[in-house]
């Protein structure tokens, strides 16, 4: 429900015409002060639904996967292809496990793996 600016009465929904386009206008019926509904404007709200790929999809992994240019890596030998270099960064892991998990990505294959210390 919106209120008038002016005189703060209740707008009520109206629709207008002009020319062949009817649109939706918020009218206050005390002082006149029209709004024109931006109802065509708003977006529909659906949740937009990021499909991973479940070969590399880590269940732990942080933000730290979208700026992985930025990490350092090392030298360590992929378990799947025997590139021996890896993106590496840690995540700190929920429960009794107070130490941090090491997380490695290959950088030739994109395998990416933890290690546990
Ligand atoms: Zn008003
Ligand atoms: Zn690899």
């Amino acid at each position: 429900m919106e209120f008038c600016p002016k005189c703060g009465s209740r707008l009520e929904p109206k629709k207008t015409k002009s020319g062949k386009e009817a649109s939706l206008v918020l009218a206050c019926a005390k002082c006149g002060y029209k709004k024109l509904e931006a109802s065509d404007k708003v977006e529909p709200k659906v949740a937009k639904v990021i499909q991973h790929n479940p070969q590399q999809f880590v269940a732990v992994i942080g933000k730290e996967e979208q700026k992985l240019s930025t990490l350092p890596t090392v030298r360590i030998e992929c378990p799947k292809c025997g590139n021996r270099n890896a993106y590496v960064w840690q995540v700190q892991t929920r429960g009794a496990d107070e130490s941090s998990t090491q997380f490695l990505r290959c950088t030739k294959c994109n395998y990416t793996y933890r290690e546990y210390s």
